[in-house]
């Protein structure tokens, strides 16, 4: 599920620009133009962030944070904006609630930025879609993450390295010296037994996770070995 933003923001153009730069960032954005009208939309929505303009009809932006902060206990981050004020106003917005303070005018990348960096520290990025599948195991290379069926599985790094190779080409046999030469990178392979032990490891770990009975990974007789 991508992350809600909701844009609390009187001047229809930069409301629209604003969810233009948050849709940019992978959100689904909500708007309002007013205080009461962000107050209804906050409890209808639940979004996960919240841009608010300081000078609005009906509410103030001041006010809504405080409702928001101190009467709903809301624990989304809210990104203030308004036109350069006294740094007085901006301490005392952050010491309110706020996260963080963009001044107008805006460059729409540091708003962008702005966003990405609450959503991540807030833990609400949308999920990173970036990984290698086959059937029911993914592989996420940047955390180094292994799930079957999306439960983590613990590999050693060995296993880890002989997985990743299979992931990126399912269709392709490997032979053991190849893989030998591709993951353990330490020269002869010789006639020595550590390429079956750690396959045949990945293979039972896979086996067992996926509960199925199922081989993920296939001897070819006489070569070596392939997933698909
Ligand atoms: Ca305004």
């Amino acid at each position: 599920m991508n992350p809600t933003v909701l844009i609390i923001e009187d001047e229809k153009d930069i409301n629209y620009l604003l969810s233009k730069i948050a849709e940019s960032e992978g959100c689904r954005t909500v708007s309002a133009f007013s205080g009461t009208e962000g107050l209804l939309a906050c409890e209808r929505e639940c979004p996960d962030l919240i841009l608010l303009d300081l000078m609005l009809p009906g509410l103030s932006g001041e006010t809504l944070l405080r409702i928001l902060r101190e009467e709903k206990q809301l624990l989304i981050p809210i990104l203030i904006l308004s036109a350069r004020s006294a740094l007085r106003d901006r301490v005392a917005l952050l010491k309110t609630g706020a996260d963080d303070y963009i001044t107008k005018p805006f460059e729409p990348e540091d708003v962008a930025a702005r966003i990405q960096a609450a959503l991540r520290r807030s833990g609400r990025l949308p999920d990173r879609t970036d990984f290698l599948s086959y059937q029911n195991v993914k592989l996420y290379p940047e955390s180094r993450k292994v799930t079957v069926h999306d439960n983590e599985i613990s590999l050693t790094a060995h296993e880890y390295a002989l997985l990743l190779l299979f992931l990126q080409a399912p269709e392709k046999v490997y032979s053991r010296e190849n893989l030998y030469e591709l993951v353990w990178q330490n020269g002869y392979y010789g006639e020595n037994n550590t390429v079956n032990v750690h396959v045949s490891n990945l293979r039972k770990k896979l086996r067992e996770a996926d509960g199925s009975g199922k081989e993920y990974i296939r001897t070819v007789y006489g070569i070596g070995f392939r997933m698909k």
